[in-house]
This record gives structure tokens, C-alpha cells and sequence, in this order.
């Protein structure tokens, strides 16, 4: 059978079993799983039962038994793999909810609670194409593989980070995390990140007559957060392949975040204070102020780059006793040209019959372990942009269905001999 053929008829498969891909969904919204605290071990034992009953060979690996993640697989060979993280953030106030957010309430054209587009729909997407694959004995060229990971929504360092360390996906040759972005574009990159812990000491003193005695560190933190947008005119740099994507993501930003220049958070840098604690009394000059800062840098400026100009910027302001210390992540993209990403454009443009557009991010997800691992990896799931980390998240079932869909076509381009 040609692959063709293959395709078609895993397609209507698809549709014929739509109630089973829907249901699934929507179970395993109805388990909590809120990061924080981080308890999976209920979804995970779900998910474990539904690769058992599929007949699908899983484990459970990690540093530690109460972050664990599964890796599952069909087939021997190079791998594709599908990543997806069972954590959700939490609900929140739940009066704020119009429905119950670990409901699972199927609509007739939604599925509704927290964790429906990020990304339990997704994931479900991608464990059912996987099953799917194993029930129909499709002839597979290599290895279907799916990653469920326990903490994306606190950084990754049990899950994806770990099994990237561990080589687990050593044997990867495409990796395609079904993170939400939406039916009509993939994620092919995305900024890194740079955070600096600021510590900023002083002198203390009594504050009656602190403007002549002592030393006021919440003044000295001032004159610094009062130039450190200055770091924001850094914009990245991008080769001529890259720039239809830079071109297409500015104009994504500004279409979906609707505010004047925010395009510019594509390629320039961005710098968010977020954290500052400083002095014990109000009558007394504090002699200690503390400030985490939050810095995204875009695709061609390292990490060392920002830091060095940080740096310049903290020599030209000339204030002594000012330390500071940093974690960084890299910016990453995958190029356009490659196969996972120009099939995986395929499919989605036939399946949805309109244009869907490769495009950076202005967050970052675990797709940069790969990407640093040198594994092309792309970034797409079914969602509902509106109540992602908010309230009344939902997901609609035809995107869910496409998605299937979109990810059975990539197995069949990818690992199916088109004879
Ligand atoms: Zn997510």
C-alpha cells in the first residue's frame, strides 16, 4: 500500500474514532494536575494504563520517583518524538471559572477546563495518533517515541532538561513537542533567557537623618533599574532564510497581542523587573536591596553578549558594593528548510486547507532542549490562545481532531516508505 493510501486511511480512522480521541481528552482534565505543588503520580498512572491497554512498552524514568516522566515507543530506529508535559498551572479562583476547570465537560464543539490547551489536548493528540499507528501495524521505518514530562510549568530540570542529559533522545532525528500554538502556525524558535539576581548592599543608618548619613540601597537599585531599559535597543540578528519567519512572527505579535511596537518583542531584547525586597524598617536606611530581573533575549545575541553590556552598564554607572549573579538559556530556532517543519507545514495547510505560518515565539518552552541538542524540533497543539495560564480555558474539538490528524500525516511522511 502506497503511503499515501496509508495516510488516507488513518485519516478516517481518525474520524470514524474521534468520540475515543475526545474522551480521552477530556479524562485527563478531569485529573488535577497542578503545578505548583507538582503531584502527577495520578495522571501518570492514567496514562500508563492507557499505553498498557494499547499495548504500547512504556517506563518511568527521572532523578526522582516524585517527578517522573514515561517514555514510550513503537517501532526501532532513528525516532521521532512527540514531548508533551501532564502538568497544568493551577485553576486559581474558581469563582472566576464559568464551568468547573477539572470538569472535562464536553461542549458540542469544545472541550472545557484548565489544562485543555496547555496541553493536555495536545498530548492526548499525540499518545492517541500513537496508538492509533500501533493498532492499525502501519510498517514504520524507524521509531515513533513520546516524552510525557512532569514540570514544564517550573522549568523542566525533572523532565525534558533531564531526559535530554540522560540520552534519551539520543536517537532523535525530529522532535515535535505538541505545545498550544494554534491552528494557523508552528513554533520554529524561540528566545532565551537571561535572569539576574541583583544584590545592591549599602550603609545602615537611623532614617531621620538618612540623607546624610548611611548609605540608601533601594536608592542605588533605583539608578540602576532606572537605565537598565537601555539594554532593551539590543536587537537580535538573523540570516536571510530567517527573516520571512521574523517577518511573520512581528506581525503574528502584533495581531494577537494588539498593542503599538509589540512586534519588537520578537527581536529585540525585553527586561522585566519582577522581584525587588529591600530594607527591615521604615526608619532606618535599609542597607540591603535584592532584585530579580527578568531578561528574554531574541535569536542571534548570547547570553554572554547581554550579560557583557549589563555589565557595561553597571561600570559606567560606577556604584560600589553592587553584586549580581545570573542563569541563562540560550535563544534557538530550527530552519524552515528542514523536513520536520516542511512537513509538518504540509499536512497542516491540507488538513486545515489554509496557510499555517512557521513563526518565533516570545517565550520559551522545553522545545530548547532539543533545539541545544541539535535535534530540528518544532512546536505544534490545538488551543484556544484566550484562557491559557488564565481562567475559562477550553479547546476546540475540531483542532484537536486536525491535530491528530496533522501528527499521523508527519509519522507518515517521515517514517512510512512511500513505495
Ligand atoms: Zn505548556
Amino acid at each position: 500500500m502506497a503511503a499515501l493510501s496509508i495516510k488516507e486511511t488513518l485519516w478516517a480512522s481518525i474520524d470514524k474514532r474521534s468520540e475515543e480521541l475526545i474522551k480521552l481528552c477530556s479524562d485527563m482534565v478531569k485529573i488535577p494536575s497542578e503545578n505548583p505543588p507538582g503531584n502527577v503520580d495520578d495522571i501518570v498512572l492514567f496514562i500508563q494504563n492507557y499505553l498498557s491497554n494499547k499495548g504500547i512498552k512504556h517506563k518511568l524514568v527521572g532523578p526522582d520517583s516524585k517527578y517522573p516522566s514515561i517514555v514510550a515507543g513503537i517501532g526501532e530506529g532513528p525516532s521521532l518524538v512527540f514531548n508533551g508535559h501532564c502538568d497544568v498551572v493551577p485553576a486559581g479562583d474558581k469563582s472566576r471559572w464559568n464551568f468547573d476547570p477539572y470538569g472535562g465537560e464536553i461542549t458540542s464543539s469544545a472541550i472545557r477546563g484548565r489544562g485543555t490547551s496547555d496541553m493536555k489536548c495536545g498530548l492526548g493528540a499525540a499518545l492517541f495518533t500513537m496508538a492509533l499507528v500501533h493498532d492499525e501495524k502501519v510498517p514504520l521505518n524507524g521509531r515513533v517515541e513520546i516524552h510525557v514530562v512532569p514540570d514544564e510549568e517550573t522549568g523542566g530540570s525533572f523532565g525534558t532538561k533531564w531526559l535530554v542529559e540522560n540520552g534519551y533522545a539520543d536517537n532523535a532525528f525530529v522532535c515535535l513537542v505538541a505545545e498550544p500554538t494554534g491552528a494557523d502556525t508552528c513554533e520554529v524558535g524561540q528566545k532565551g533567557q537571561v535572569r539576574i539576581h541583583l544584590s545592591v548592599a549599602g550603609k545602615a543608618a537611623h532614617g531621620s537623618i538618612g540623607n546624610y548619613v548611611g548609605e540608601n540601597a533601594i536608592l542605588k537599585t533605583m539608578k540602576i533599574l532606572s537605565h537598565i531599559d537601555e539594554l532593551r535597543k539590543i536587537k537580535g540578528s538573523y540570516s536571510p532564510t530567517q527573516h520571512q519567519v521574523l517577518i511573520d512572527s512581528k506581525d503574528m505579535a502584533e495581531a494577537k497581542l494588539a498593542r503599538p511596537g509589540v512586534g519588537n518583542v520578537i527581536d529585540s531584547v525585553t527586561v522585566n523587573p519582577g522581584i525587588i525586597k529591600g530594607g527591615t524598617k521604615v526608619n532606618m536606611v535599609p542597607d540591603l536591596c535584592e532584585t530579580d530581573i527578568d531578561i528574554r533575549i531574541p535569536i542571534g545575541l548570547s547570553s554572554e553578549e547581554l550579560i557583557s553590556n549589563f555589565e557595561g552598564l553597571l561600570h559606567e554607572l560606577n556604584l560600589d558594593k553592587v553584586g549580581y549573579k545570573y542563569e541563562t538559556s540560550e535563544a534557538n530556532f530550527t530552519e524552515v528548510s528542514e523536513p520536520i517543519v516542511k512537513t509538518l507545514v504540509k499536512n497542516a495547510e491540507s488538513v486545515w486547507n489554509k496557510r499555517v505560518i512557521p513563526a518565533y515565539q516570545w517565550a520559551s518552552s522545553d522545545a530548547r532542549y532539543y533545539r541545544l541538542k541539535g535535534i530540528p524540533t518544532l512546536q505544534y497543539g490545538p488551543s484556544n490562545t484566550e484562557g491559557i495560564h488564565s481562567y475559562n480555558e477550553d479547546v476546540d474539538i475540531v483542532d484537536v481532531i486536525n491535530a491528530a490528524k496533522i501528527y499521523v500525516g508527519v509519522i507518515c511522511d517521515l517514517l512510512v516508505e512511500s513505495t
